[in-house]
């Protein structure tokens, strides 16, 4: 499926490895300028590179350099149509009555704050273009629990929610605000944070029998910005392989 993202600019945290790539690329692959924002400068400049984007180091979970992050986007781009909120960190697998405080506060900060941040400055920007598109990257646990991972799970939670009302406000400034619902996804995230037979186990729990590549995700994400999606506004869009139909 392609789109036309021609003459539009767009911010895509996280871009630099793993589903966030993938966004970057079918973004650039339909027009868009794309901003390939990352914590890991080598990773965004490949990506950025590779589909002739800008590259840009930011820390989502620090609001100065996410407002750093927007103003790019205006100066480079002219103007920000879209954005994808989604850099996130996997944290410590730990009951809740064990959970690291310093574990918890590093998720919040990152897979909650930081999708805050994305939106407190980029919720005007986009407003002052004249309207576009954010995806929220939320996760199946988004709307589900998985035992040790209570920090994700809230954080997750949260998003979904926080997509809602962000939606709710923004209609009528012609911005729709949604949130993707990836299962598990092969990406250096999940083949880092988990070993062969947790990988095995989780392939038999979506219906699919497998786990969701990369571009599966992008596809969704890319849909829900085009203005294909021009009534979709305010959910949360699945793409798990039936996990949670179980
Ligand atoms: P990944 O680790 O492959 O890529 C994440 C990227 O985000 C990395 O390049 C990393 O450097 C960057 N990043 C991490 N912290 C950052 C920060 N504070 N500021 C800026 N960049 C930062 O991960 P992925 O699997 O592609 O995950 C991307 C998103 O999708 C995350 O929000 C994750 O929670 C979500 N997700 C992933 C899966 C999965 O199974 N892989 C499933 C559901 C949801």
């Amino acid at each position: 499926m392609t789109y036309d993202f021609d003459g539009k600019t767009a911010i895509v945290t996280g871009g630099g490895s793993g589903i966030g790539k993938a966004i970057c690329e079918h973004l650039a692959r339909d027009g868009a300028f794309v901003i390939v924002a990352d914590l890991d400068m080598d990773r965004a400049e490949a990506v950025a590179k590779e589909i002739g984007g800008k590259a840009f180091q930011v820390d989502t979970a620090k609001p100065d350099q996410v407002a750093a992050m927007v103003d790019l986007a205006k100066d480079q781009g002219g103007a920000l149509h879209y954005l994808v909120n989604n850099a996130g960190i996997g944290g410590p697998a730990e009951l809740v009555g064990n959970y690291p405080l310093d574990g918890w506060q590093k998720v919040i900060d990152v897979n909650l704050n930081g999708v805050f941040y994305g939106m407190r400055y980029g919720l005007p920007a986009i407003a002052a273009a004249g309207g576009g598109a954010i995806v929220n990257m939320a996760s199946i646990l988004g709307s589900v629990g998985f035992a040790t991972a209570s920090a994700y799970v809230a954080a997750k939670h949260a998003v979904v929610g926080m997509t809602k009302v962000a939606a709710m406000e923004y209609a009528a400034q012609n911005i729709r605000v949604n949130a993707v619902g990836p299962g598990f996804i092969r990406t250096p995230l999940v083949e880092s944070a988990l070993d062969a037979d947790t990988l095995e186990m989780l392939e038999g729990k979506h219906a699919s029998g497998r786990l969701g590549t990369a571009d599966e995700v992008a596809a969704l994400t890319c849909f829900l910005l085009s203005e294909g999606a021009s009534f979709i506004t305010g959910s949360y869009h699945l793409v798990d392989g039936g996990y949670t139909a179980q």
